[in-house]
């Protein structure tokens, strides 16, 4: 295989509300490669009421993981549909026990971190609405919709997530410390973990292109 046949696998960590969702789909319109979001994919489960849906409901609801043998059978079999393809991938893995399941049947090449201070993110959650069926994310003041509540695109409810509560983004954050903190040393471990600062996402994205268009002409 040569260089310009490598399908590239690119994977996003960041705490909750760091910007990554709207990093992602900035990376995965700029470069026109897939967006698998396990936060979408799951929360796409739940509002159509599927099984899995049923069964994952209460722990994003309560800011808590899904336990990781479901995470991993349905995200394997995800990328599975994806394989051909280059992806980002974004909120999986997220506990040392996932990462090592992803290395096994795909590594990927390169695991870009968001560093964003946490009042940034207190802040930010406070005014987040998403539109659930494309997983668009407004921020009041800073990225408002047209219309107040509107999805922007197709006109559709916007809603506030019920992980965005106070108590359930503390209970996030905290998660995100203990749990996928290891995740970070992981790939750094690795040697294919670049990070990327900044309070915004607008500072950050410059900082992300500069290091994924050299990669990508690459391909
Ligand atoms: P996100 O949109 O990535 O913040 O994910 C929202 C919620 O989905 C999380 O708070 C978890 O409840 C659940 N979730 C998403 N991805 C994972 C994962 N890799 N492992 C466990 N739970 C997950």
């Amino acid at each position: 295989m040569t260089v310009k046949d490598k399908i590239l696998k690119a994977l996003i960590l960041g705490a909750p509300a760091s910007g990554k969702g709207t990093i992602s789909s900035r990376i995965v319109k700029k470069y026109n490669i897939e967006h698998v979001s396990s936060g979408d994919k799951l929360r796409d489960h739940i509002e159509k009421q599927t099984d899995l849906g049923k069964e994952v409901k209460s722990y994003l609801n309560e800011g808590k993981l899904v336990p990781d043998d479901v995470m991993i059978k349905f995200m394997i079999a995800e990328l599975r549909k994806v394989e051909n393809k280059p992806w980002l991938l974004d909120g999986f893995p997220r506990t040392v026990a996932q990462a090592n399941a992803l290395w096994k049947v795909q590594p990927v090449d390169v695991v870009l971190n968001l560093v964003v201070p946490f009042e940034v993110i207190i802040d930010r959650v406070k005014s987040r609405w998403v539109h659930l069926p494309s997983g668009r994310v407004y921020n009041i003041g800073f990225n408002t919709p047209k219309i107040e509540g509107k999805d922007d695109v197709t006109g559709e409810n916007l809603m506030q997530r019920p992980d965005d509560k106070p108590e359930a983004v503390q209970k996030r954050l905290e998660i995100y410390e203990k749990v996928t903190r290891p995740v970070i040393n992981f790939y750094k471990e690795k040697g294919i973990l670049k990070e990327f600062e900044g309070r915004t996402s607008d500072e950050i994205w410059p900082k992300v292109t500069a290091y994924l268009d050299p990669i990508f002409q690459k391909i």
